[in-house]
């Protein structure tokens, strides 16, 4: 019986030995020493050992008892002095970490610029499905099946009839056919084609825009894309409109900047021709009109539409568009 106490006491102090601080301690103490711990158990037992051996096992108990009781109580203490003196240690005056704040991303602010700007031009914002059918991206935008302006798309197909859109346009028919003129809205958004290098990725943005009203002339378009770009990049940015075709506006307009890398000289960006392609628009086709019961004899509207990455590429000076969207912090934290 003597030897069992004695085994107790060993492996109570072997498991302090493995203490690492106060609360560890109290834990230990607990399992041996609380009301249920192995030598209360013990001393609670002790009538059934032979009573000749009784006195001598009961004394020796409370003994080692005593001598735990006081070391889990030095041991105790040890720690929590060692744990004080630790937070003296520390010193206030060293600065803070700090916590970086998360910032929008380049594109984000970019679009936020531009619908900032138009909508103090008085256009309102809409935004419409990105997987949008073959009627919405092509057919009513005067794209038939057969056009050879499909090809310049590369498009994504869900289904015969379902695509990724390419383009905002479609935006203009479903706007158009919920409301009556005046109308004056642009349309931000993903569009998606198959399509990637330097300068095209798969998913990028565009703004579409649309005015339509009585008397709208290919003045108003010109006096408003001007507008639009002298706030976006600066009041002396020369602008050029070239005349250009696309199925859905009719006189149609290709807008391009002096370039804003060279100043036109000629480079590397504007392929040395020192102007820069930032915008499509144009008068919109009656053939559009009639596809949303507007009267092409009483209405007419321009409509435009510019990727924004580009925009923001030229912005900030920035010549491969796959930067945008590889999630390097680094890249991203400078805007
Ligand atoms: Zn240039």
């Amino acid at each position: 019986m003597g030897k069992a106490i004695e085994k107790i006491y060993e492996e109570a102090l072997a498991e302090l030995e493995t203490a690492s601080d106060a609360e560890a301690v109290k834990v230990i103490s607990v399992r041996y020493l609380g009301r249920k711990g192995y030598l209360t158990k013990f001393l609670r037992n002790i009538s059934k050992i032979p009573p000749e051996e009784r006195p001598q096992a009961g004394k020796r108990a409370n003994e080692l008892k005593s001598i735990l009781a006081k070391k889990f109580a030095e041991a105790s203490n040890r720690f929590e002095r060692e744990a004080a003196e630790a937070i003296d240690r520390i010193d206030v005056s060293l600065p803070g970490r700090i916590i970086r704040q998360g910032s929008l991303h380049p594109i984000t602010q970019t679009i936020r610029q531009i619908c900032d700007i138009f909508s103090g031009l008085g256009f309102q914002i809409a935004e419409g499905p990105e997987v949008e059918t073959d009627y919405y991206n092509f057919e009513a935008l005067n794209i038939p099946k057969d056009h050879p302006a499909r090809d310049m798309h590369d498009t994504f197909y869900v289904s015969d009839n379902i695509v990724l859109r390419t383009q905002t346009s479609p935006m203009q028919i479903r706007v158009m056919e919920k409301q009556a003129p005046p109308v004056r809205i642009i349309a931000p958004g993903k569009v998606y084609r198959r399509d990637s290098d330097l300068t095209h990725t798969p998913m990028f943005h565009q703004v579409e825009g649309l005015m339509v009203d009585e008397n709208i002339s290919f003045g108003d378009l010109k006096g408003i894309l001007t507008t639009f770009i002298h706030r976006i990049f600066d009041e002396q940015t020369s602008v050029r409109f070239r005349p250009s075709f696309f199925p859905f506006t009719e006189p149609s307009a290709e807008v391009d900047i002096l370039c804003v890398m060279c100043r036109g000289k000629g480079c590397r960006v504007c392929s040395q021709s020192g102007w820069l392609e930032i915008l499509g628009s144009g008068m919109v086709h009656p053939a559009v009109f009639e596809n949303v019961g507007y009267d092409p004899k009483r209405y007419s509207g321009f409509a435009f539409g510019m990727g924004i990455e580009r925009i923001a590429m030229l912005q900030y000076g920035i010549d491969d568009i796959r930067k945008y969207f590889e999630n390097d912090l680094r890249f991203l934290r400078q805007f």
